[in-house]
């Protein structure tokens, strides 16, 4: 596990009781109760999969980043001001 992907690691203390909202998961169909480092709003395994999802999503904007201008290739920094999308 590497500090980038910890949230998937259910043992990780940022996914401790001590981050649990108090409320159920906002995921439809899941009563677990709510809240990591990450968010209070959904379960471990939920969040998870958003955290996925995003980054799924971000991916294909990436992609057609590039699809649009071969030369952005690479030009991905994600300590950037910009939001990571190209270099400031
Ligand atoms: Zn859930």
């Amino acid at each position: 596990m590497t500090d980038a992907n910890r949230y998937a690691d259910p043992a990780d203390r940022l996914n401790g009781e001590e981050y649990h909202s108090g409320k159920p998961c906002m995921e439809n169909g899941c009563d677990n109760p709510a809240g990591t480092a990450w968010s209070p709003l959904w379960c471990q395994p939920c969040n998870v999969m958003c955290i996925e999802r995003i980054g799924a999503a971000l991916k294909a904007v990436e992609l057609t980043f590039a699809d649009i201008n071969p030369s952005n290739v690479g030009r991905i920094n994600k300590s950037s001001t910009s939001g990571g999308l190209i270099d400031d």
